[in-house]
């Protein structure tokens, strides 16, 4: 661990004046705080600005007419030579922000001034096996800590004032292809995870622990026939909790080692007490092996955080066999029709489909394409299970030869991948960050092996279109109607924020932060950050000023797997910044 405020006594008593002069001491975080996330301003609390997750900002002070005063104020670096994808969304809490870095790293920095308080270094072991890139997505805030998941699979709670280790718990084991790349959420006093593995033929699963000392509460698998336990002292209360029938959706053996890990985290929707998580592809990817819907892999979860019992599934992409991961947030929202309140819930799949749930029940109540091309189903059934076109499912292989190749659009990774959309309340859409590409996919001969690689399956992505990728897209969830799109030369990968401002945030590989007017798709704003812009971008206001703040430094998964665009995006630069803009009280009512 390194301290930096301690490196040199100077810059130590600068920073106490600094506190003195600003910075009152920052107070605990609360449950009701954290419940109440999505409504206050002058902080954030939790990953999604509220835990229904809709990245929606109430504060309307910056706007589309004086969107162009906005300014950076400063800009940290994350340094060291290991760089790599940034993908953290910034926590602010009494004027210190909280966020992640690549490689299991957590900074806690002045918000005002971009000083650095403190940074902690997870201690790595070298056989770490994430599958798509060493990033992370941020951390939770509670009472006195803050807390994270890290690349070998642990979580970790450091001090907020000192970011010394309070507790560490092992979630699982780093050695059979578990890791933690999500930001944790704290719900009611329960600290809930998800793990990342699903292509090393991990068992998916998603527990709550006590955020003050790290004591598990409950585990729910989430590959059908594994049992949930409750714990309490440390012990597995006798009866477990059933997850389905063993073997019932897979054949023989394959569940116990059936992936669906619920890698992207969750939210929670207070209304009807219920956990949101979706789960990533069954495994192998090879679909051959396992014949039947191989629950609850490529499905939308809704649990109960009490005990971690699955209260409904809705499973986006049965017997999958292109890896589209049912992972993508469930957002929460109400909407009025024939003079009632619909509470709903959507969710932009990587397999094409945009679906809006209802979500005290998870029944299906519409599903319609958000991309161009798809190319897998020919489209939704009236329960929203895909009408399969079977000639475009990869063949079977035999032991000597490959399966036959299909051509399938969405590539693998996704009409849309983990970077969060946003809803606004003011619009009633959606602004989902999209990709339109393809890929040749077969299938290969594959067996089980602890910590291997485990799919079975063989790719390229290619673009579709010459001139663009990435399309952020303005999506209208009551009919489906796309209000706009604007299109991008690589592939998007960052979140999207939206505001009372009429304003909606994202990033680009290219390295901008861009704005653009929510009712109409004008690009409005842009800053070049030197890097790709992965982040999920935040807005928040400190002393009657509003701040934006995101991260850049280009990396994840689409370097890694992109195929033909990985050479279309390899020489975009790497790097690790965090940068921060406002909005200055004197400008306000300047255009
Ligand atoms: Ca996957």
């Amino acid at each position: 661990m390194k301290h930096s405020a301690f490196r040199q006594p100077l810059m130590l008593s600068a920073l106490c004046l600094a506190m003195l002069a600003h910075t009152a001491p920052s107070l605990a975080v609360t449950d009701q705080e954290i419940l109440n996330d999505g409504k206050t301003t002058d902080q954030i609390v939790t990953n999604g600005l509220g835990l229904e997750g809709q990245r929606y900002s109430p504060l309307a002070t910056l706007n589309t007419d004086n969107i162009k005063q906005l300014r950076p104020v400063w800009a940290l670096s994350f340094g060291g030579e290991k760089q790599r994808g940034q993908q953290a969304q910034p926590l602010v809490k009494d004027g210190v922000m909280y966020v992640t870095a690549s490689y299991s790293r957590v900074f806690a920095v002045d918000a005002r001034t971009g000083r650095e308080l403190w940074q902690y270094d997870a201690r790595l072991p070298d056989d770490i096996r994430p599958c798509c890139d060493v990033i992370n997505r941020g951390v939770a805030l509670y009472g006195d800590l803050v807390i994270f998941g890290t690349l070998d699979a642990k979580l970790v709670a450091l001090n907020k004032d000192t970011g010394k280790v309070v507790w560490r718990k092992n979630v699982a084991d780093h050695k059979a292809g578990y890791s933690i790349t999500a930001a944790p959420l704290v719900v009611n006093g329960r600290l809930i995870t998800g793990v990342s593995g699903g292509e090393f033929g991990v068992v998916g699963k998603i527990e709550a622990y006590d955020p003050k000392n790290g004591d598990l509460l409950w585990s729910r698998p989430t590959v059908e026939g594994h049992m949930g336990y409750v714990y309490k002292d440390g012990k597995a209360v006798e009866n477990g909790i059933s997850g389905g029938e063993a073997g019932k959706t897979w054949p023989g053996d394959l569940w116990k080692t059936g992936g669906a890990a619920p890698w992207l985290g969750g939210y929670y929707d207070a209304e009807t007490n219920l956990l949101f998580f979706g789960t990533g592809n069954p495994a192998p990817w090879n679909s051959h092996l396992r014949p039947g819907d191989n629950l609850f892999s490529s499905s939308r979860l809704a649990l109960n955080p009490e005990d971690g019992s699955i209260k409904w599934h809705f499973q986006t992409t049965p017997h999958d066999g292109w890896d589209f991961d049912g992972v993508n947030e469930l957002i929460s929202f109400n909407y009025q029709e024939g003079g009632k309140t619909i509470k709903a819930a959507a969710s932009a799949d990587r397999n094409g489909f945009f679906y809006v749930l209802d979500r005290t029940n998870g029944k299906f109540i519409r599903g319609f394409p958000f991309v161009d091309k798809i190319t897998w189903a020919k489209g939704l059934d009236k329960n929203g299970r895909p009408i399969y076109d079977d000639s475009n499912r990869p063949g079977s292989p035999s032991a000597q030869e490959k399966g036959k190749s299909v051509f399938s659009a969405p590539a693998f990774l996704g009409a849309k991948n983990w970077m969060p959309m946003a809803y606004s309340q003011d619009t009633g859409l959606f602004y989902v960050p999209s990709n339109e590409w393809g890929m040749d996919i077969w299938n290969e001969d594959i067996a089980y092996k602890k910590g291997a690689a485990y799919l079975g399956a063989g790719f390229t992505i290619k673009p579709l279109n010459e001139e663009y990728i990435g399309v952020l897209r303005a999506i209208d969830p009551k009919t489906g109607k796309e209000v706009w799109r604007h299109t991008n030369y690589a592939p998007l990968w960052g979140g999207v924020l939206t505001t009372k401002g009429n304003l909606v945030f994202t990033g680009t590989p290219e390295g901008f932060l861009q704005a653009f007017n929510a009712k109409t798709g004008e690009k409005v704003w842009e800053f070049q950050t030197g890097s790709g812009v992965l982040g999920s971008p935040v807005t928040w206001e400190m002393d009657g000023e509003q701040y934006v703040s995101v991260l850049s430094g280009w990396g994840g998964a689409v370097p890694l797997w992109g195929g033909e665009v990985a050479k279309r995006v390899k020489d975009y630069n790497q790097g690790g910044m965090l940068w921060t803009f406002k909005l200055p009280k004197e400008l306000v009512g300047q255009k």
